[in-house]
């Protein structure tokens, strides 16, 4: 299969069109087969449920070559559970079993020639999502659906280097308590808009946002869990029932404790107590882990002593293991990586 021309490590993360995209429809209470189609709009009546309310769930993860030319996705079968579970909360029906795999499967072998080459940096995104679709005016559930597949690749997420970040502490609040935190809605990213946009226009990178309960606890950002490194090398991730469960900070934890033979951590962590850790990061999809330098709060700085010039000793230990892993030069836990072709 002959790849595309594209420039992949001068990449951007934006839209760049693909061949396909993968689209299933739900009527009269079930899914239709589904397949991949050329069409990459989408048109709907005026008062479609999704554009009243709001009723739309996603995922994310990426499709890459490895070490020795396989295109895989890492751990899909942890999105298809999360998207399950997203759907669940804002009544949207769930798919049929294996129908996730099977999508992601296809959508991505037919864009083979979109999945940037190993060693480039760059990778292609895939985001899945259902949305309610026929019209709704009453506030209640849609009765139809459809589920989408996009895919677009996109650059490096680090251009040379990965950089310390500066965040603060964000006086909006991303999720309620006993809310949606810790769901993939469209919703929580809609509010968290106003707050990332005058972060950035303020100096800084990203917002910790803090437990909306007692606000004295750190969250996460709008699309990244926390990892903080002890002084005494100890691996702690804040623990809440309305942060998003990120695969990849399950799976850094996976890796400090069965790889680096780290101690760690799931537990609440104070605001107060962050000045005490020697170095932060942010993991995601995107980026694996962004190391964080400085949290700034209100005026008082939090420097962590890995400083500003690169990630801190155990962070980039965890980073170089797990994109090791997905890269498949180091070995995999059983069933991590899936092969597409
Ligand atoms: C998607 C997301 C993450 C990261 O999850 P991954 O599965 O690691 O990509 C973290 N926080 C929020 C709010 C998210 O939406």
């Amino acid at each position: 299969m002959e790849k595309k021309n594209i420039d992949w490590s001068n990449l951007g993360f934006g839209y760049l069109q693909t061949d396909y995209s993968y689209v299933s429809n739900y009527r009269d209470g079930a899914w239709d087969e589904g397949g991949l189609t050329e069409d990459h709009t989408v048109t709907l009546n005026e008062c479609a449920g999704v554009l009243q309310y709001a009723q739309t769930v996603f995922e994310g993860l990426k499709a890459y070559t490895t070490d020795d030319g396989h295109i895989v996705t890492f751990r899909p079968d942890l999105n298809d559970e999360r998207l399950a579970a997203s759907a669940a909360r804002l009544e949207i029906p769930v798919l049929p079993k294996g129908r996730f795999l099977e999508a992601v499967t296809k959508v991505v072998a037919a864009n083979a020639a979109y999945v940037p080459p190993y060693g480039s940096g760059a990778t292609l995104y895939v985001r899945p999502y259902i949305f309610g679709s026929n019209a709704v005016i009453g506030v209640k559930p849609a009765d139809e659906y459809q589920f989408r597949i996009l895919c677009t690749p996109v650059g490096p997420y680090f251009k040379g280097g990965a950089k310390p970040i500066t965040i603060r502490v964000s006086d909006f609040d991303r999720a309620a308590p006993h809310g949606t935190g810790n769901i993939k809605a469209g919703l929580n990213y809609a509010m968290s808009l106003h707050a990332i946009v005058t972060a950035h226009r303020e100096g800084y990178d990203e917002n910790l946002y803090l437990d909306p309960g007692t606000r004295t606890k750190v969250e996460e950002t709008g699309g990244a869990n926390f990892l903080f490194i002890t002084k005494d090398n100890k691996v702690v991730t804040p623990k809440s029932d309305s942060i998003l469960p990120s695969i990849t900070r399950r799976s850094l934890m996976h890796v400090a404790q069965e790889y680096l033979g780290l101690q760690v951590e799931q537990r609440e962590v104070y605001l107060d107590e962050v000045k005490d850790f020697a170095e932060c990061g942010l993991c995601g999809t995107a980026a694996v882990i962004s190391p964080v330098g400085k949290i700034v709060d209100h005026g008082r700085e939090i420097c962590f002593p890995s400083g500003m010039d690169e990630m801190g000793p155990v962070t980039k230990k965890l980073y170089d293991t797990l994109t090791g892993i997905q890269m498949g030069r180091i070995e995999a836990p059983e069933g991590w990586i899936h092969v597409i072709a």
